[in-house]
């Protein structure tokens, strides 16, 4: 019953690439894991919801932990957010249910999921592999806040999001689904700036944008923060960077200090990942000759989290994008990650002494002056039009099951996806009438009256 809700409900995964919820739950755990880490700097949408929504994220989690017949029902957040762990006990207590709390220190990424996984379980996700190898299941808090609507029968149609950075009243956002980040960001008061750039997302692994992208880009069911920033250097080199002299600088100015694996959180927790080792194949091999050599397949174990090039290298080299651009041409040739048998996964015993302060992050971001906004009081908005996507969840697109002119409720259907293929109903997010339909978006219209 509950599964179904979920499907029905379209829900996705909110706190990374929008896996779908219901398929993820087809399964049972020892462990069932909330991330309530929100790790990335400047971003509070998990903060506000643990504040204000924790009696209903702690209800959700406990049902879907049985519903997982979990054995231990986790929320993972960290130690200093305070008033939220109290928020979460007080719910706990009130509602009798079997959810602890598990506390963190401060560190990114402590909200990677397999970083999660090792800080609460101690035990480390194959390389390649997904938490529930490892008999976890993890999903985020404001995921557990959509299940709780979904109980009621009630549709993904709305999404809490923070607008921060170089704006005048930063906030957190509660708007539907296909609203545009234009109104977004008038909702905060408008930029402080003329010429601003943006990260949709938090800082480390938001996708960066211009002006000129801005006016195109719309709320998802996946969206957390928008973040309105000046052309900083280090963030403006990473949109601009220009590939060939990514490689380039790599190949010329690696000195093998080996800091980018050292702290690379997924070869702290035991995986054989190693950015030097892959910097250095860089210096020896054409990059058209990239294949499925093993030092080449290491790249596909990275999770993208940028500790490596934002704050690892001291020459200012960029591994990550070094690995993005590997695992794109291994992709190219269908190279896979071939797994090893009985590989030993050494834990780094120097992991607990180089967590990474997210106050690194935003000194090198040149985001510092952020870091002190107030990002409390929440605005909720009806915009006059939306333009939903059809795709915002791994898997297959949803195709449109409305026609121009069509009538719609909110909560209505207005994107199937294929029976059997992996993905997640789409829903229209206000009332109106359909004005445009394209291969990847519903425009409705809300209706006059
Ligand atoms: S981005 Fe760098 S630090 Fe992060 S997982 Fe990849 S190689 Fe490791
Ligand atoms: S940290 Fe930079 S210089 Fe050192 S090995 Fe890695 S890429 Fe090379």
């Amino acid at each position: 019953m509950l599964l179904e809700q979920i499907a029905n409900a379209g829900i996705v995964g909110c706190g990374g690439a929008g896996f779908p919820t219901a398929a993820k739950y087809q399964t049972q755990a020892e462990y069932f894991i909330i991330n309530a880490a929100e790790c990335e700097p400047l971003l509070k949408t998990d903060h506000y919801i643990m504040n204000h929504y924790a009696k209903e994220c702690v209800q959700a989690i406990a049902e879907v932990g049985a519903l997982l017949q979990a054995q231990h029902i986790v929320i993972a957040t960290k130690a200093y957010y305070t008033k939220e762990i109290n928020a979460l006990e007080n719910a706990i207590a009130e509602l009798k249910v079997p959810v602890s709390v598990f506390k963190m220190e401060n560190f990114y990424p402590a909200g990677d999921e397999q970083t999660m996984v090792f800080e609460v379980t101690g035990r480390t996700v194959p390389p390649a592999g997904i938490p529930i190898n490892v008999g976890c299941v993890v999903s985020n808090i404001a995921t557990m806040l959509n299940v709780y609507q979904a109980k009621s029968g009630n549709k993904v149609t709305r999404k809490f999001l923070t607008i921060t950075g170089a704006v005048k009243e930063p906030k957190i956002l509660d708007v539907p689904i296909g609203t545009s980040f234009a109104e977004c960001l008038a909702l905060a008061g408008g930029a402080t700036i003329d010429d601003f750039m943006f990260i949709n997302g938090g800082p480390m692994m938001g996708r960066v944008g211009t002006m000129a992208d801005f006016a195109e880009q719309v709320v998802t069911k996946t969206t957390s923060g928008i973040i309105i920033t000046e052309k900083r250097d280090f963030i403006y080199e990473l949109f601009e960077k220009d590939m060939g002299q990514v490689i380039t600088k790599a190949r010329s100015s690696c000195i093998q200090c080996r800091l980018c694996t050292e702290l690379c959180p997924r070869y702290q927790i035991g995986h054989p990942i190693h950015p030097h080792r892959v910097m250095r194949h860089l210096a020896i091999t054409d990059p058209a000759e990239i294949d499925d050599d093993p030092i080449w397949q290491e790249a596909l174990l990275c999770c993208e989290c940028g500790i490596c090039e934002v704050v690892a290298c001291p020459m200012g080299l960029m591994p990550r994008q070094v690995n993005k651009f590997v695992k794109q041409r291994l992709a190219e040739k269908g190279v896979r990650y071939q797994r090893k048998e009985n590989l030993e996964l050494t834990v780094s015993t120097m992991r607990d002494y180089q967590k990474v302060p997210p106050k690194k992050i935003i000194l090198k971001d040149g985001l510092k002056e952020y870091v002190d906004l107030k990002v409390e009081n929440c605005v909720a908005y009806e915009p006059a039009s939306v333009k939903i996507p059809l795709k915002m969840h791994i898997g297959a697109p949803t195709e449109a099951v409305v026609q121009i002119g069509d009538t719609i409720q909110i909560g209505d259907l207005i994107g199937q996806k294929p029976e059997t293929a992996l993905g997640a109903n789409i829903h229209a997010s206000i009332n109106g009438i359909v004005t445009a339909i394209a291969p990847d978006s519903i425009t409705i219209e809300r209706k006059a009256g």
